[in-house]
């Protein structure tokens, strides 16, 4: 039997991963079975026939992002370009080598970024590179005056997300780049929410490397690609893999070409509909959280107030219990303000980055809207969010001290 989704559950989740779009679907089908050639086969028609679709794929992305299709290189998806820009990028400027003692050189990243940044920046460490995490102000904004100021003399590489994928927040990319240019560092950006939905030009915007992937933009799962400037200056990555060179060397190994023509696919959709689509979700978000403001009190909205994404919003319920939440909201699929590590529920580093307290980090809720997402969903969703914390909250002791006047930062609570 097949797997059916729960009928009745509305998907607002989309910054955790996207339908594949019809029209990708469809563009993708002949190459499972018709076309099902090797792009490195060089010498007949079924090599020729994939390859030339993989080159169609490389100009739609290469157009997204106004760069050259040279400088696109296709991987499995967002991780793996960040680790091939991150770590490639390092061992290929170090200042000093592996095992000399001395620092082999100075990274700059943010403590919200995605796990595929941090966890490779504190690889690099463990390796002998330094790296200074900034702290972002509780509006979650990186600027590029933040960045200046961790600057040194044997800074090699900096690594800042476009826009934050639990708050929704945008960085000062642009600036950033610009920093980095005047002072010749490498500049990589994890772009997975924000190209294919907001407009992104690598020479205007100042970037040398750039993330992204197919999932998060309506195209298929285990694909996305990393932009490689080839032209002022000349990034050089050192490969992280050995194989049959493919992809200039950097991601070896024979080309994923249904996922690869899938994200082409998505990039033309992405391109011709961003702008439609984005003023659409600020329009639904917008009513997504006026229903929700203005019928409950003691809650606030994440991340700057207006240089956020359009269709993210992250809200926390003070006086509700997260897990309790979650559980009463299981017809709409959002994200919690809590991760599930190996043992325990631990609220969000992203939220607590930003200085929210652990318990109104696990009593937050991310909604990110898409494509597909109705008028009559986000109402549906919104008064279903209100009536849980109204009657959760109407369980709550604390709820109940906090309307009598008592101020709980005084209370002595005792251990259990
Ligand atoms: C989803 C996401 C990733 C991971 O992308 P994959 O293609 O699933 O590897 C990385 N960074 C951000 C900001 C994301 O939202």
């Amino acid at each position: 039997m097949a797997a059916t989704p729960q009928g009745t559950s509305i998907y607002l989740d989309h910054a955790a991963t996207t339908p594949c779009d019809p029209r990708v679907v469809e563009a993708m089908l002949p190459y499972f079975t018709t076309f099902f050639g090797n792009p490195g086969s060089r010498n007949h028609r079924f090599g020729w026939e994939a390859e030339s679709a993989v080159d169609e794929a490389r100009e739609a992305v290469a157009a997204l992002l106004g760069a050259d299709e040279k400088e696109i290189i296709f991987t499995s998806g967002a991780t793996e370009a960040n680790n091939i820009a991150i770590k490639g990028g390092a061992y290929m400027y170090e200042k000093a080598p592996a095992g000399s003692g001395q620092c082999r050189g100075h990274i700059i990243s943010c403590t919200i970024e995605h796990k595929a940044v941090l966890d490779p920046c504190k690889r690099l460490q463990k390796e002998g590179f330094e790296v200074t995490f900034l702290e972002p102000p509780a509006d979650g904004i990186i600027t590029a005056e933040m960045v200046k100021a961790a600057m040194r003399e044997d800074t090699i590489l900096v690594s800042i997300m476009w826009a934050n994928n639990e708050i929704g927040t945008i960085n000062e990319i642009p600036q950033i780049g610009a920093l980095c240019h005047e002072r010749d560092v490498l500049f990589h950006t994890d772009a997975t929410q924000w190209a294919g939905k907001m407009p992104v030009d690598v020479q205007r915007d100042n970037i040398d490397l750039l993330s992204m992937s197919g999932h998060k933009i309506y195209g298929p799962k285990g694909v996305g690609a990393l932009y490689v400037r080839r032209r002022r200056p000349r990034v050089r990555l050192q490969a992280l893999m050995d194989g049959g060179g493919q992809e200039r060397g950097f991601r070896p190994g024979t080309l994923n070409v249904t996922g690869i023509v899938g994200l082409g696919a998505a990039a033309r959709i992405a391109r011709e509909q961003m702008d439609a689509d984005a003023q659409r979700l600020l329009a639904l978000r917008r009513r997504l959280e006026e229903r929700i403001t203005s019928r409950l009190t003691n809650i606030q909205v994440n991340g700057h107030a207006e240089k956020r994404l359009p269709h993210i919003s992250n809200i926390s319920f003070a006086f509700v219990e997260g897990e309790s939440l979650m559980m009463a909201c299981k017809d709409i699929a959002v994200s919690s303000g809590s991760a599930c590590t190996s043992a325990s529920l631990e609220p969000s580093y992203v939220l607590k980055g930003l200085g929210v307290g652990d318990e109104l980090a696990h009593s937050s809720l991310r909604m990110s809207l898409g494509r597909g997402t109705t008028q009559a969903e986000v109402d549906h969703a919104a008064d279903l969010i209100v009536e849980s914390v109204k009657r959760l909250r109407e369980l709550s002791p604390l709820f109940d001290m906090y309307n009598e006047g008592i101020d709980l930062s005084k209370v002595e609570w005792g251990h259990h």
